[in-house]
């Protein structure tokens, strides 16, 4: 089949490498000029980094694998470890910090030359009984037989399939940057959680950390021009490594993704047309959801191509393979860390330390259980 790709993220570029390996002939619309490697790094587990393999994307010399990850409180008493080693002998792939562009360039790398064509925003879209037809910005014409919409949060084939506005904002926001390790991370992603939200930080290879805050955030309020000053004072009195971390960056290190979520809906497109990654169900970074799910979305979608002889039909059994993985991914990210209400008494530093009562191995197989059931993979 003759396969439109909307969006070069890793969603679109990972969706690419697995149809043109099973035999379609696949061409990606990208609105912008070359692919966008900015962002920080993903956080891949076991059942992300097993369907790149499956893809074929080698990871081994790039960012930095995961063995451990710990839960700590504001205070810096650490109240939890999962042993992310032991999962990735359960399930034959290791759990990798991964900087977003050199995952993007990996999966393009794959790709037959001239797959990605650039400065193409896709603007109209129309469907008729055996294909699909795109119209760009600037008025060329795209034909297939199917389309993917893996155009991101603000996707315009999920508003021209299915209607609606883009993601919510949700009122939350996670600050982050990948810059210069301050001191050696090791192969652990350590989370720390209090009533003012959260902080994060792990290796990402080659010397690199990737940090993160999360934080309340108002829509239509003004970005902080010194979101340093704004951490500092808010994250006041946490134990180490905060300051240390802080005092490492400059302001120019932080960048502000505000927290979205999309309603995940029962059918992910129509027709020849289907959703995939941040278009389906964008959702908040928290947990590092999004990447994975999308990753999903990509193996189970090749599937279902190969698997359901009318492309017609598609659409049905990919949204019911993966609607309630995704939705439960999503709820995760959108509710298990507060950074403001009432919810956020929930982690005071008395009551996360009640979580020191999980023994590791409990807190890994429970850890492990969570990633099989998100996953269609593993
Ligand atoms: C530049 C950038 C930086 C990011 N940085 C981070 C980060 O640091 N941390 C994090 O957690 N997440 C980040 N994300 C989001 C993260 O990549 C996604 O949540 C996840 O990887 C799923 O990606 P996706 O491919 O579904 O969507 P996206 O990564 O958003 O990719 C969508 C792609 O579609 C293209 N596109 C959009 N509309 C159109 C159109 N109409 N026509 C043609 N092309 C279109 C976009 O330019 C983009 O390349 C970033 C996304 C981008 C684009």
């Amino acid at each position: 089949m003759r396969v439109l790709v909307v969006g070069a993220g890793i969603s679109g570029l990972a969706a690419a490498r697995g149809l043109a390996a099973a035999g379609h002939e696949v061409v990606v619309l990208e609105q912008a000029q070359g692919l966008r490697l900015g962002g920080g790094a993903v956080t891949l587990w076991c059942n992300g980094t097993a369907i790149l393999g499956d893809l074929g994307v080698d990871l081994e010399g790039t960012g930095q694998r995961l063995t451990t990850m710990c839960l700590r409180t504001a205070s810096g008493r650490q109240v939890l470890e999962f042993d992310l080693e032991a999962l990735a002998e359960r399930f034959g792939s290791a759990a990798r910090v991964i900087p977003r562009g050199s995952l993007i360039n990996l999966l393009e790398s794959g790709l037959p030359e001239g797959t990605v064509r650039f400065g193409t925003r896709v603007a109209e879209l129309r469907t008729d009984g055996d294909g699909v037809r795109v119209r760009t910005e600037t008025g060329q014409e795209y034909g297939g037989d199917f389309l993917v919409g893996a155009d991101g949060v603000h996707s315009r084939v999920r508003a021209l399939v299915l209607g609606g506005g883009p993601a919510a904002l949700t009122g939350g926001a996670i600050w982050q940057g990948l810059t210069p390790a301050p001191f050696d991370p090791g192969s652990t992603t350590t989370l720390m959680v209090g009533r003012q939200g959260d902080f994060g930080y792990m290796g990402a290879g080659d010397g690199l950390m990737q940090w993160f805050f999360d934080v309340p955030w108002s829509p239509g309020a003004p970005p902080e021009d010194k979101p340093l000053e704004m951490l500092r004072r808010r994250f006041t009195g946490w134990g180490a490594p905060v300051e240390q971390v802080l005092a490492s960056l400059g302001d120019g290190d932080a960048e502000l993704f505000p927290h979205t979520r999309h309603k995940v809906p029962r059918h992910w497109g129509d027709g020849r047309c289907v959703l995939l990654g941040d278009a389906a169900h964008g959702m908040p970074p928290v947990g590092a959801q999004g990447t994975n799910q999308a990753l999903e979305d990509v193996a189970t979608l090749v599937e279902c191509l190969d698997a359901v002889p009318d492309p017609a039909a598609v659409v049905g059994v990919y949204s019911s393979r993966r609607r309630r993985q995704a939705a439960l991914a999503s709820m995760i990210a959108s509710h298990s860390l507060a950074v403001s209400g009432p919810r956020t008494l929930m982690q005071s530093e008395y009551l996360m330390r009640m979580n020191a009562s999980v023994p590791p191995r409990l807190a890994t197989r429970g850890f492990g259980g969570l990633l099989r059931t998100l996953s269609n993979r593993i």
